[in-house]
């Protein structure tokens, strides 16, 4: 049962979540259970009534569990894949204010930027690579490629996180988040090869925070110093 205070007000409903204050919230494993049907009938019902509540955090939740489930029904296995377990975890982590980490703060320093090259980046499907640049910070490098696609509003950030000097280091499932000043923007989650992809509007003073939370150290990769296009 996590604080209801983490998300005080549903963006895409409006509905406040202190008038369901009193209401227990429902964890990953016994979403993990109603999505299987494997739990009570009783429970069922109740959890089933904390939906039809408008509880969007848990919504979240059990909307990402069923898509699991309905993978793995199709396999052999029942079991909801660690990898997914993570990630269904990540999510639930959105709301927290990244500005309140106590990790160690790694800064990233630019070492390449396409601007300064004098070979055409070039034109790859439908998008146009604008710009790409990398990054370094401590043993981590952080590469990253912003491409525009003609007409639209916004950017595509696509990334890769990776350890320079243990290239077999598993960067999966990291957070990625995108902050302007102390908001939060967007954020995603690395996938097995530490890449990741964000959509956003392009605005002043945008920086990208990696928590690494195993080494108790946060990368951070200021792009407002960067000409995003
Ligand atoms: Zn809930």
């Amino acid at each position: 049962m996590d604080p209801e205070a983490v998300f005080p007000l549903d963006i895409k409903t409006g509905k406040s979540h202190l008038m369901t204050e009193a209401v227990r919230h429902f964890d990953i494993t016994e979403w993990a259970d109603y999505v299987r049907n494997t739990d009570s009938s009783d429970q069922h019902r109740l959890m089933q009534a904390h939906l039809q509540g408008g509880c969007s955090r848990c919504e979240r939740i059990k909307s990402l569990l069923s898509k699991f489930a309905a993978v793995c029904s199709r396999e052999a296995s029942y079991q909801i894949p660690r990898a997914a377990e993570q990630q269904v975890k990540a999510m639930i982590g959105m709301a927290k204010a990244p500005r309140r980490s106590a990790l160690q703060r790694l800064w990233a320093t630019l070492v390449y930027d396409s601007v300064n090259d004098p070979q055409p980046v070039g034109v790859r499907g439908t998008h146009q690579i604008n710009r790409q640049v990398l990054f370094h910070a401590g043993d981590y490098s952080v590469d990253l490629r912003f491409e525009h696609e003609k007409g639209s509003a916004s950017m595509v950030l696509v990334g890769q996180i990776a350890n320079q000097k243990t290239p077999d280091e598993m960067l999966a499932n990291l957070p990625v988040i995108l902050v302007a000043g102390n908001r939060e923007v967007t954020r995603s989650i690395s996938n097995t090869f530490g890449e990741f992809q964000l959509e956003y509007v392009p605005e002043s003073d945008l920086r990208l925070l990696v928590p690494l939370e195993s080494r108790g150290q946060e990368l951070e990769v200021q792009l407002g110093k960067t000409p995003q296009l």
